[in-house]
């Protein structure tokens, strides 16, 4: 099964800064390129999740409706391209509660991957492309290929990495579809790793 999975917040929109969080509709800032990008991906029968931690909820920063506002306004920028995501899974925990899906947690990577009757070891090789070391690290705790976009909070030179070290390092979100469907029709030759 094609399937990839994305973070939100400085991948698919602009990072709202760091501690802080989208906290209105209109602060969603959706990148163009990566609704392309996500409908290049559908187009080539990928299933597309979203994997987003959003602590403001468990914060009491906002309420559950209004990130669902926000996820709707999503939604639609993407229905208006044709594009269906196939999940869109929230940690809303707080950072204390030490639940299993907030990232570099799994345990939303695991729903999603149920959602579709999978299990994570039959979906090896699928791609888990973020913003930051964090989802990088999420990504190799769920044993699958990582891509650092470099729209949102981390560059790869500013970051010190341990073990996990981006597979690839691309600019945005297009050039990481761009990776995922040349790597999975066998041309690879367009790979621009870092790591
Ligand atoms: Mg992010
Ligand atoms: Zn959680």
């Amino acid at each position: 099964m094609k399937i990839v999975f994305l973070d939100r917040d400085g991948v698919i929109n602009q990072y709202p800064g760091h501690g802080e969080y989208v906290t209105r509709v209109k602060d969603l800032h959706i990148f163009p390129e990566a609704v392309i990008a996500i409908k290049r991906l559908k187009d080539a029968q990928y299933k597309v999740f979203i994997i987003s931690n959003q602590a403001c909820i468990g914060r009491g920063i906002i309420t559950q409706g209004k990130l669902d506002q926000i996820t709707n306004k999503l939604i639609q920028a993407a229905d208006r391209r044709g594009i269906t995501f196939d999940g869109i899974f929230y940690c809303t925990h707080h950072p204390d509660d030490q639940c299993s899906c907030r990232k570099p947690g799994i345990g939303n990577i695991k729903k999603a991957v149920a959602s579709v009757g999978k299990t994570l070891s039959s979906i090896k090789g699928a791609f888990f492309v973020g913003d930051t070391d964090k989802d990088i690290e999420t990504g190799y705790n769920a044993g699958l290929k990582t891509i650092l976009v470099e729209t949102g909070r981390d560059r790869y030179k500013h970051v010190k990495w341990g073990e996990n070290k981006p597979h690839f390092v691309v600019q945005d979100l297009e050039a990481a579809a761009e990776i995922i469907l040349n790597e999975n029709s066998g041309h690879s030759r367009h790979r621009r790793s870092r790591a």
